[in-house]
């Protein structure tokens, strides 16, 4: 099946809801930018593909799948799922709109949030961080 491209409009909603901000590294991104799938494409189930191209599963970083940090995500999935940047398609209990993200405010600082369609909602990091010990995402603090 053919791959299915990220529309236009879900696109610039998602690079508005992020301030048009790496959300990894707070590096300024263009409406070019590639579009970060954090839970990746994959089968469904009953072994059909399920869209992954809402505004929930898409993040903007820069770089390619290879370079920048759209290619450091790509390269380093634990550490990537403990910052909500990708979401593992093993997790088939919880899918992305469920996991919190680690990204970038306005102003380009650190800033976890909930993401809500083409909004999204800064959490304390103290919650984001209980949320991803209860998923399983990161072990609890000894
Ligand atoms: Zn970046």
């Amino acid at each position: 099946m053919a791959r299915q491209e990220v529309s236009q409009k879900t696109r610039t909603g998602v690079l508005g809801r992020d301030g048009y901000l790496c959300q990894r590294c707070g590096r300024t991104v263009g409406l070019g930018a590639n579009m970060q799938h954090r839970r990746a494409r994959g089968r469904g189930g009953r072994g059909r593909e399920v869209s992954v191209n809402f505004p929930e599963n898409l993040l903007s970083l820069c770089g390619s799948g290879t370079t920048g940090c759209h290619g450091w995500v790509t390269g380093h999935p634990r550490l990537s799922d403990e910052c909500g940047w990708s979401v593992s398609t093993n997790a088939t209990e919880y899918g992305p709109e469920s996991v919190p993200v680690l990204g970038r405010n306005e102003f380009g600082q650190p800033q976890w949030y909930w993401l809500e369609g083409f909004d999204r909602i800064p959490v304390p990091e103290e919650t984001a961080v209980l949320r991803m010990v209860a998923l399983g995402i990161r072990k609890a603090a000894a």
